[in-house]
């Protein structure tokens, strides 16, 4: 994984700032590890990909990450402060690879949830394809006996089993954080989107920079590129002088 520069945040912000949260994701991944086959990423093991994105998201930001929350209990605002470094050491592994899952005579091969069963979903708003969708993605292959079976032929038990099955084997498909509440003292656990997380910093650095390469611009009349090649502590001594 290599660092993003000014200029690449700016690029990956251009790009992908009309796609969809997942195609973001993947965006920002492919940014930071360009040698790497698109499909590639897409098929990372949610928890995998959020491995990532914790991974990029320390080398662009630093460790430190502060987020917000709501108490579900009195509704009171509550702020909390996260370490990148911790979030990545407290996670288990993730399976990678295909697996199999035996159940009341059924054979089904199974993959991770990835994104490429995230962005079928989230195609639809009709919640019953959007399953089938990520069904499609997770099940290879299904068998009853030597009969092979289509998604659509699981019984509903078999596919509980399958979801089940998927969360076993990749808890960090969600993201939990315990939070706790300082007016009322309630404790909950909190999903944190590191993908959305991710790009709304992403795009906010972007809007910055292009506030400052204009000030300089409008300043010295230098030019967009030769603004962005110039490290954070020149642009930010310049930026002061053209200030006072
Ligand atoms: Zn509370």
């Amino acid at each position: 994984m290599r660092a993003l520069n000014a200029a690449d945040i700016l690029a990956v912000w251009e790009s992908a700032r009309d796609y969809h949260p997942v195609d973001q994701a993947l965006a920002l991944l492919a940014a930071a590890d360009p040698q790497r086959p698109h499909d590639e990423l897409a098929a990372l093991p949610l928890g995998q990909r959020d491995a990532q994105l914790i991974a990029l998201r320390q080398n662009l930001f630093g460790d430190h990450l502060p987020g917000r929350a709501q108490c579900p209990q009195c509704h009171e605002a509550v702020e909390f402060e996260l370490s990148c470094r911790a979030l990545r050491d407290s996670r288990p592994a993730t399976a990678t690879t295909e697996r199999i899952l035996e159940i009341d005579g059924y054979t089904l091969q199974l993959w991770p949830l990835d994104s490429h069963g995230l962005a079928a979903a989230a195609r639809t708003s009709d919640i019953d394809i959007a399953r089938h969708a990520l069904l499609a993605r997770c099940v290879r292959s299904a068998r009853c006996g030597e009969q092979h079976l289509n998604v659509n032929d699981l019984p509903e038990q078999v596919i509980q089993a399958v979801a089940q099955n998927l969360m076993d084997h990749d808890p960090q498909a969600e993201l939990l954080i315990d939070l706790a509440c300082p007016t009322c003292h309630h404790q909950w656990q909190s999903v944190l989107d590191m993908a959305q997380l991710l790009w709304t910093e992403l795009a906010a650095r972007a809007q910055r920079l292009l506030i400052e390469i204009h000030t300089l611009a409008r300043a010295y009349g230098w030019r967009e590129d030769d603004i962005l090649a110039l490290s954070e502590a020149r642009r930010a001594a310049y930026l002061d002088m053209v200030a006072a």
